[in-house]
């Protein structure tokens, strides 16, 4: 499979090396508006090839050589700097997306490709993206909660010391600072987490889940306070995604897809069947009325957001 990815940036080369990694690309093609950097990390990742997966790893630089990619992931524009919010980048990456989308367009297929948007504030770009290309909102996925999903369940994992494997529990809502725990969802081994605490005597309490979000909700913060930018997380997330595509595998993942029109047209993190034709179905987990009431609140921020373009 060809797949190319867009915006050879942090976020950019390591989703390259995770989606090398998983040997399902025959080819990977990078474009940057900074042609030397993506030239740059295709020699990279082309050295590093040699020791994995026989893939070619190509930069390009012009869009004409995407053509035949089956899925393209755009990882383009502005990051957050320390202290800015996803929201901050709204007007910058407004324009990437507005100039990337319709060039990606002009060479892929438009009956077969999907697009993983990854450029934040992630919902927004998946509801212009999807405007722009026309494609069917099922193609053009945001991974949206996936990473903050995967930072829960890894604090759960070392609070209740179990695999994350073994933890079905869902961020959902804004990839964003409104994102919601559904905790009423959240399922261990076939049990809810109560009844999980209860048979291994492990306490929940309230002020822990309150910093279990607290932690979740700022751990991209913190890796940016701490290292200037998050790549690894989103790499992974991205990859997985690739894969759950890729093999056709079904599996249910918390990605954002546009959704509903005029007034109602939303993208938002809900868990979502993913397979080769992009997402299947969504699901609506069980919530209470609190949790409910967070996650329409996560949906008028994002409806927000995007009236402001
Ligand atoms: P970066 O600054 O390191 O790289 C961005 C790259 O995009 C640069 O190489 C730049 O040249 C390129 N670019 C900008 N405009 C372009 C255009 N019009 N066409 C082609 N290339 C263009 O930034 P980064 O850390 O790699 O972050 C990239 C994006 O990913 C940001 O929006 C960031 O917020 C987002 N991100 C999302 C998640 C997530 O969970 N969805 C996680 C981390 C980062």
């Amino acid at each position: 499979m060809k797949i190319s990815i867009i915006g050879i940036g942090s976020v950019g080369s390591a989703v390259a090396t995770a989606v090398k990694n998983t040997g399902l690309a025959h080819e990977i093609v990078l474009f940057d508006r900074d042609g030397v950097r993506a030239r740059a990390a295709a020699e990279d990742l082309g050295h590093a090839a040699a020791f994995s997966y026989d893939v070619k790893i190509t930069a390009v630089n012009t869009y004409r050589a995407i053509r035949g990619s089956e899925i393209v992931i755009i990882a383009a524009g502005a990051n957050q700097r320390p202290g800015q919010t996803r929201t901050d980048l709204l007007h910058a990456n407004v324009a990437v997306i507005g100039d990337i989308v319709p060039r990606v367009m002009a060479h892929v297929d438009p009956k077969n490709v999907k697009l993983i948007i990854v450029t934040n504030p992630l919902d927004v770009m998946v509801m212009l993206a999807q405007k722009i290309s026309k494609l069917p909102p099922s193609r053009v996925i945001g991974t949206g909660t996936m990473l903050d999903s995967a930072r829960l369940r890894t604090i759960l994992s070392r609070q209740l010391s179990v695999s994350t494997q073994s933890i079905n529990a869902y961020v959902l809502g804004e990839h964003g600072d409104s994102s919601m725990i559904a905790w009423s969802s959240a399922c261990i081994g076939g049990l809810d987490l109560a009844t999980f605490c209860k048979q291994t005597k492990i306490t929940l309490p309230m002020t822990t889940r309150r910093t279990i979000e607290h932690r979740v909700h700022n751990a991209a913060y913190e890796i940016i306070q701490g290292r200037g930018a998050t790549w690894d997380g989103i790499a992974g997330a991205v990859a997985d995604l690739v894969r759950c595509i890729v093999n056709d595998e079904r599996r249910i993942l918390t990605v954002s897809v546009a959704d509903g029109v005029g007034d109602r047209f939303l993208s938002m993190s809900l868990p979502r069947i993913v397979g080769n034709c992009g997402v299947i179905g969504t699901l609506m987990p069980r919530m209470d009325a609190t949790e409910s009431a967070a996650l329409r609140r996560s949906a008028k921020i994002i409806r927000k957001n995007f009236s402001m373009l």
